[in-house]
């Protein structure tokens, strides 16, 4: 296949171009900066890949057979109003580009596919719900984002086959939240925090890419598809599991004031946290490789 992505250079970006990389497919990096991507995909490494800046993308677009779409400025800073205003439009900016461009695609050289990330953040937040994919949009700032972004990928063309992937806290080594929750937890040893009761629906970076290679892939991926594990857990029992597969007790609570220091407000997703299960996934037969955050995180830490 020959696959343009948006945001390949970001944190699930990479896991997923090494992957689509090692199967000999085409690969089309769309970026903001060229110099940056080529550092992080060296030629020799990725023989054969294309790293375009605009005006660019169109040319990258035009040909492929699927676009992921996945850019989008980072939610763990400080809000202040401006970056509020930020987080939501470089979505939108960037996916109603993308849809643009596979939009005024001649037709034979369209793509026949456009998987788009979104966020588990669409449902807002709850202690005691359950939200699968028919679950309705919640109410607090995220919720809008999530509604925005996921409105502006269904703006593609009738023909192109969408998938949208409400993706819940990723878990790897090499970043997001959990790789700025580490030192946090060699500080406190590892306690729960805040009350603990919140939940938190994670899934590990490889099942994730996992999922966007399968949506990529497989015709029945279609809609919305939670990217979430079949295990979500509360975050007493994530903080318990991290301790644990880090050799260190729990016995200090980590105070909501050093999250929020490493997380900015974006230590919101972990701190007030939804129970979103994957049953869209498992009704496509999809197979997570890590289902229990116990495996997930022992394999991430060791
Ligand atoms: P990253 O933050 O690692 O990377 C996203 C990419 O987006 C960057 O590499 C960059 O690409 C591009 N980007 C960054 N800022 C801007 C901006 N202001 N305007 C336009 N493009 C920008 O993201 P992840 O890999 O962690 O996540 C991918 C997507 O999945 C994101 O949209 C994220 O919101 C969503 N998601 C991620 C979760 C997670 O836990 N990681 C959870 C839920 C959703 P370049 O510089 O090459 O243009």
């Amino acid at each position: 296949l020959t696959v343009s992505i948006t945001g390949a250079t970001g944190f699930i970006g990479r896991r997923l171009v090494r992957r689509l990389n090692a199967d000999n497919h085409n690969i089309r990096v769309l970026t903001r900066s060229k110099s940056k991507a080529k550092l992080i995909f060296p030629a020799r490494e990725f023989p054969g890949i294309v790293i375009a800046e605009e005006p660019g993308w169109k040319d990258c677009i035009q040909g492929s057979d699927g676009v992921v779409n996945l850019a989008g400025m980072p939610i763990s800073t400080r809000w202040s109003s401006e970056i509020k205003k930020e987080i939501k439009q470089s979505r939108i900016r960037v996916t109603s580009k993308v849809v643009r461009l596979i939009n005024n695609a001649p037709d034979a050289a369209r793509p026949t596919v456009l998987v788009s990330s979104t966020a588990v953040g669409y449902y807002g937040t709850s202690e005691t719900a359950i939200f699968d994919e028919r679950s309705p949009s919640g109410n607090d700032y995220l919720a809008e984002v999530c509604r925005e972004w996921e409105a502006t990928a269904l703006g593609v063309n009738k023909n192109v086959r969408v998938a949208l992937i409400r993706i819940g806290v990723v878990l790897g080594k090499e970043g997001g939240a959990l790789a700025k929750m580490i030192p946090l937890f060699m500080m406190y040893a590892g306690g729960p925090m805040g009350s603990g009761k919140q939940w938190f629906s994670w899934i590990h970076l490889d099942d994730i890419v996992d999922l966007i290679y399968e949506a990529l892939i497989n015709p029945s991926y279609k809609g919305v598809i939670n990217g979430t594990a079949p295990n979500p857990v509360k975050l007493s029992e994530l903080c318990e599991r991290l301790g644990a597969a880090m050799g260190r007790p729990s016995w200090l609570p980590v105070p909501d004031f050093a999250l929020k220091a490493v997380l900015g407000d974006g230590a919101s997703v972990v701190l007030e946290g939804q129970r979103v299960v994957p049953a869209r996934a498992k009704e496509l037969g999809f197979s997570f490789k890590y289902p229990s955050v116990k495996d997930a995180l022992k394999a991430i830490l060791s």
